[in-house]
């Protein structure tokens, strides 16, 4: 497996192998990889020649007051645990590599991006679609593999994708969890003491939405809400949104169907900031 820093070798090396008519699948993540990260690997990998991983923390998508400094950081791990699923090409470039001085062109998302997480963190889906817009092109990725653990972000990339009539081919990837449900995040590592428990309020706000929702008739999206909201609380997490939404347009919905997902975003010990998403009602409702 190789390790590319720079943008010319990688558009270099993606551009050889479309030549020799080989597809690429592109896995794009922060770094600190964990087994959800893994499991985005291995579906690229089984459905393409080539896997570049990207590891690369965006100054784009964080605010001025968020963990941009201290978001965790290990390369070399990284490399190791992307060489084990079977990766090509680990793509780790530097701030200046890709916004080098002068960079002024961005993509900004659109109204998929304003509510959710786009409400709380203003700005950070432009940073996103900016950044995805460009590791597509520079890899020339046949396919991309994005996990349902940031749904939103899985949304909004998908519009990006038909809006600009980029040639890729996007995966959504289940969410991986811990033993005990706690979605796998790079944040967890900011878990410490107690708050780890108290990171389970949104798995346990979500099965109980998940029991609920399976009543004959079910009951109203603002009730299900409503013991979600109370969930959360009774077990220390400060909400930042809840919301039961059509997961084909992120629209909140008042009444529950197949296509109904609860999304919702708790801070923990009033510091960590975890997303956690479901669909409600089993595949075939
Ligand atoms: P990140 O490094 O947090 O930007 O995540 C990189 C990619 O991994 C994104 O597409 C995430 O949705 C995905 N991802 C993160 N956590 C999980 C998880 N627990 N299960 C599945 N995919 C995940």
């Amino acid at each position: 497996m190789q390790l590319i820093e720079h943008v010319a070798e990688m558009t270099a090396l993606a551009r050889s192998w479309r030549s020799q008519g080989l597809t690429v699948g592109v896995v794009p993540t922060m770094g600190c990889l964990h087994d959800g990260h893994l499991s985005l690997m291995r579906l690229a990998r089984e459905r393409c020649d080539r896997v570049v991983v990207t590891l690369f923390v965006n100054p784009l998508q964080f605010g001025p007051n968020e963990d941009f400094a201290a978001y965790p950081r290990q390369q070399r791990l990284d490399c190791q645990l992307a060489e084990e699923q079977g990766a090509d090409v680990v793509f780790a470039p530097d701030s200046r590599e890709l916004y080098p001085e002068g960079f002024q062109t961005t993509v900004k998302a659109g109204e998929l991006a304003k509510g959710l997480c786009g409400a709380s963190r203003p700005g950070h889906f432009d940073g996103v679609v900016t950044v995805v817009t460009k590791l597509l092109l520079l890899t020339c990725a046949d396919v991309a593999v994005f996990g349902e653990k940031d749904f939103q972000q899985l949304t909004v990339i998908r519009h990006l994708v038909a809006d600009l009539h980029l040639p890729v081919e996007i995966v959504g990837a289940p969410i991986v969890r811990e033993p005990d449900g706690l979605a796998m995040s790079s944040r967890n590592k900011y878990l410490q003491g107690e708050m780890r428990q108290e990171a389970l309020c949104l798995y346990r706000a979500i099965t109980e939405a998940r029991r609920l929702a399976l009543a004959t008739p079910p009951p109203a999206a603002a009730d299900i809400l409503e013991v979600v909201r109370q969930i959360v609380a009774e077990r220390g997490g400060a909400l930042d949104y809840a919301v039961i939404v059509d997961e084909r347009n992120l629209r909140e919905v008042p009444a529950v169907d197949g296509h109904s997902r609860l999304i919702l975003a708790a801070r923990i010990g009033g510091v960590v900031r975890l997303i956690d998403n479901a669909r409600l009602l089993p595949d075939h409702a």
